[in-house]
């Protein structure tokens, strides 16, 4: 373990229903300040893998059975979701769900809820959030659910955002959006990541976004990290340009 890895994922293994393996053997490591590309086709384990972190597999029937996640250098399988984050760990999750029936503003509200500090301090973060994402600003007061795609991401994103955390683990951020709005949203966490020195561990299947954005990515196929790397070596690398830059 060295000191400037905030997460370390050693070796897991992950079962659905007692009988399904779906992850053989993981382990990657996320330095602090940086951001993290977890990457691989549809069904290669990235949701899972970042659901073990946060510990929200058990209601998937979903159980870790080999291996340990450290936070910090703390085994975290004992901690629930809400724990995580008071640790500092969110979790965006894939498909972007926030509270339709909730204005923007009013969803942006709710990822403040673990915080002791005044409404002062949360008025301030708000802010923050605005100036990262001008587009939620202008739809503030507008219904969560009546929202494009790219929006409610920002909504999610803005969300997680509002609790301060140090690291957030993020779910296929490009899932569904138009070419240009994807550029949009990884401009952001690039943004965020510098400008507030938040930690990412994303999953994308875009792996041309993604290792334009990320310092470093791991490549899963069937459960397993096949490779590893940073994002220009994983860029240059022919096998990647191959099976994965040409498709996306
Ligand atoms: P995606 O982009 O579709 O989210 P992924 O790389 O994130 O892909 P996972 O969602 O982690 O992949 O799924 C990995 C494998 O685990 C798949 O084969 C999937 O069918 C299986 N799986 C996922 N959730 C469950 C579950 N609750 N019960 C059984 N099998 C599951």
């Amino acid at each position: 373990a060295t000191e400037d890895n905030l997460l370390e994922v050693n070796n897991i293994e992950v079962i659905y229903n007692h009988v399904i393996l779906v992850l053989k053997g993981v382990s990657l490591a996320v330095p602090k300040g940086r951001i993290t590309a977890l990457l691989g086709g549809n069904g290669a384990g990235k949701t899972t893998t970042l659901k073990a972190i946060s510990n929200l597999l058990a209601s998937e029937r979903g159980e870790v059975t080999k291996g340990s996640i450290t936070y910090r250098g703390q085994r975290v399988a004992s901690l629930d979701p809400a724990s995580l984050v008071r640790k500092g760990v969110i979790q965006v999750m894939e498909g972007r769900r926030c509270f339709e029936h909730l204005t923007v503003e009013e969803n942006l509200l709710t990822g403040a809820y673990t915080r002791s500090d005044g409404s002062a301090a949360i008025r301030q973060d708000l802010e923050m959030v605005y100036n990262y994402f001008p587009r939620l600003r202008e739809r503030r007061r507008s219904q969560a659910g009546y929202t494009s795609g790219g929006e409610q991401q920002m909504v999610a994103m803005g969300r997680a955002l509002m609790s301060r955390p140090e690291t957030i683990l993020l779910d296929e951020p490009s899932m569904g959006l138009a070419p240009q709005l994807v550029e949009q949203i990884f401009e952001i966490v690039k943004a965020v990541n510098e400008g507030e020195g938040v930690t990412f561990l994303l999953a994308e299947q875009n792996t041309n976004v993604a290792l334009r954005f990320a310092h470093y990515g791991y490549i899963l196929e069937n459960g397993r990290v096949v490779m590893d790397g940073t994002a220009q070596a994983l860029r240059e690398n022919p096998d990647v340009k191959e099976f994965y830059l040409g498709m996306s």
